[in-house]
């Protein structure tokens, strides 16, 4: 019910102007975002990598809805990678991108065009890209950009979310030798009819799915923050012997940092997801649904500036 309403005020442009102009935000941002600038990602990126950590960078930004606004998003990553490679953090730090920050919502070439530019971009600076997953509207045309891409960029990641009802077939398809696949459990609202709604039934499919890529051929990236799944992840990579080069934990910065930290003691390789940028409502409007505590959180800066 307050995952309901926390994410149907994500959507909200008028909450959205009351949230972005308040000041208590800044410091609820400031947990979850590295900053507004491309100084920014790199310095949080030095430091997480300076703890071992491998990083993913999202530039902040969805829906765009002019080419104007895309072409804007692919010149931020392009001029992010140079300054990754410039700043010797590649090949620990990697990109994260988001299809409909690059026009997949008005024109899926354009976006697809964008995303290329990235790939290539990524692969000069000597690290790679990850296509987030987004609402299951856009599933298929994800997966048929990432297909195309694949071709000249094997490394290009995939994002599969164990709530979709049809994630388990696509583990199946995309479980294949090279292939990157990060899993996550999905952060929209979806239906029934194409998501499992309760948290156990999502737990189940995450498993399940889990089962499939860690024994298949390709490189699992396991992204939770869920001591449960956590666990299992661990049992699974020591029942398929894969080692630090085999598979990854990823979890999102500002949260659970002690597991991160411990999980690279004992020897895995996790990757932290930095986002950056100014537009961070629609990201941390998702955070807050997830956990009443991270919205508790939230309230405490309110009350603390009052
Ligand atoms: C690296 C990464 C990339 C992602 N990419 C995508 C994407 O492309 N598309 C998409 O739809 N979603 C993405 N997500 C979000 C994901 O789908 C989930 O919404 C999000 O990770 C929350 O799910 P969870 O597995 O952490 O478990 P949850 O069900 O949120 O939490 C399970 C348990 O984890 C622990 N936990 C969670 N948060 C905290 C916290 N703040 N402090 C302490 N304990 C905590 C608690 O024990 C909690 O009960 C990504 C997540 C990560 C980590």
């Amino acid at each position: 019910m307050l995952r309901s309403v926390i994410l149907a005020a994500s959507r909200s442009t008028r909450v959205e102007r009351l949230v972005a102009t308040a000041p208590f935000s800044r410091d609820v941002v400031r947990r979850f975002v590295a900053g507004a600038g491309t100084d920014d990602a790199l310095r949080v990126t030095r430091a997480l990598v300076g703890d071992g950590l491998a990083v993913t960078l999202d530039h902040l930004g969805e829906d765009t809805v002019t080419p104007e606004q895309a072409n804007a998003t692919r010149d931020e990553y392009l001029t992010l990678l140079r300054s990754l490679a410039a700043a010797g953090l590649t090949p620990a730090a990697e990109v994260s991108v988001k299809l409909s920050a690059l026009g997949q919502a008005f024109d899926e070439h354009l976006a697809s065009d964008n995303a290329r530019a990235i790939c290539a971009a990524a692969a000069e600076a000597g690290t790679t890209v990850t296509l987030d997953m987004e609402d299951h509207t856009t599933t298929d045309s994800t997966l048929d950009v990432l297909t195309d891409l694949r071709k000249d960029f094997p490394s290009t990641g995939a994002v599969l979310q164990a709530y979709l009802r049809r994630t388990e077939s696509d583990c199946r398809e995309l479980a294949s030798a090279g292939s990157r696949v990060r899993l996550c459990k999905g952060a929209y609202k979806e239906p029934e009819s194409v998501a499992y709604q309760s948290p156990r039934e999502v737990d189940k499919s995450y498993i399940r799915c889990m089962n499939i890529l860690m024994s298949g051929e390709g490189y699992p990236m396991l992204a939770t923050h869920d001591p449960r799944l956590i666990a299992i992840g661990e049992d699974r990579a020591r029942w398929f012997d894969r080692g630090a080069d085999g598979f990854e934990f990823q979890m999102l910065y500002g949260i659970r940092p002690e597991e991160q930290a411990r999980l690279v003691g004992e020897g895995y390789t996790v990757r932290t997801y930095v986002p950056y940028g100014d537009d961070w409502y629609g990201y941390l409007m998702r955070r807050l649904a997830e956990r009443p505590a991270n919205l508790a959180f939230f309230a405490r800066a309110v009350a603390s500036r009052k």
